[in-house]
């Protein structure tokens, strides 16, 4: 699985992984949040700055909180999105009145549940993941929240996820998508959201910059690859109005015309 597969170095030097462990040192309490305070030293806590941005930015909904505390006692808590920029992602997805969300990679569903917790009563995120180890960290959360059936999960290939969704008729029907899966597959997520995406939606792709190996992709490193493709190709696609942002480990923001 390639984002499993993502080297500790690529990631250290991003700011994700500051932003996620000092989030864990500014707002925990608890066991969990003392074994951030001690991850912490990678990143965040030498960056007073983004500490100043999550102390006076931050709202996280109480359960969101706690699923985020219960991620970081897992080993791959450098999955986890970075919680301000899932507040903005939800901000986004607010201002175009989403209903439809489709989360592709999902990790315990951090981002999964801030967005379900945003979505009208009638809203739905679908979410695409081949873990149930990690989804099912997730679940208690999203049940907690009140929000569970908003969320439908399905395990198997997020590509195959989308291709039952197109062959259902769903095309033109999603409001907000988030890529955050597999890196190789980026392209062929990015096509089939914008399939399924109505005009004026949004596909947010996370993890644009990947911990700066955009700048000198090595041709044998097909995760870089993949990303650096891919920005480029969105660079000229006329299909969607584009933004990329240096958010968490870089985010890109593409908005179907
Ligand atoms: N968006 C998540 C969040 O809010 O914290 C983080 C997602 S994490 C970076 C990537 C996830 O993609 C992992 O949970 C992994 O199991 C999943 N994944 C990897 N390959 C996949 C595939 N081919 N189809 C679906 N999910 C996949
Ligand atoms: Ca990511």
């Amino acid at each position: 699985m390639s984002c499993r597969s993502v080297s500790k170095e690529a990631l250290v030097g991003s700011v994700t992984l500051g932003v996620v462990f000092v989030a864990g040192y500014l707002f925990g309490k608890n066991k969990s949040s003392r074994m951030s305070i001690s991850k912490s030293h990678s990143g965040g806590k030498d960056n007073p700055l983004m500490q100043y941005i999550l102390n006076h930015s931050i709202r996280e909904h109480p359960v969101l909180k706690n699923l985020r505390l219960r991620t970081m006692e897992d080993s791959w808590n450098i999955m986890m999105v970075a919680c301000e920029q899932s507040q903005f992602m939800v901000i986004l997805a607010k201002l175009i009145k989403a209903k439809k969300a489709l989360e592709i990679g999902v990790y315990t569903g951090y981002n999964t549940l801030n967005m379900a917790l945003s979505l009208p009563d009638d809203g739905v995120v679908v979410a695409c993941d081949i873990s149930e180890d990690y989804t099912n960290i997730g679940k208690p959360f999203w049940k907690e929240a009140g929000v569970e059936q908003k969320i439908d999960l399905r395990i198997q290939p997020a590509l195959k996820t989308l291709d039952d969704l197109l062959a259902a008729d769903q095309a033109g029907t999603f409001d907000f998508v988030f890529i955050d899966a597999d890196k190789v597959n980026y392209d062929s997520y990015y096509e089939k959201s914008l399939q399924l995406l109505r005009k004026g939606g949004i596909i947010a792709i996370d993890n644009v910059l990947w911990g700066g190996k955009v700048l000198n992709p090595a041709p044998d490193d097909a995760d870089t690859v993949a990303i650096d493709k891919l920005n480029k190709k969105l660079h000229k696609d006329v299909r969607i109005s584009l933004s990329m942002l240096a958010v968490g480990d870089g985010l890109t923001i593409a908005v179907k015309l």
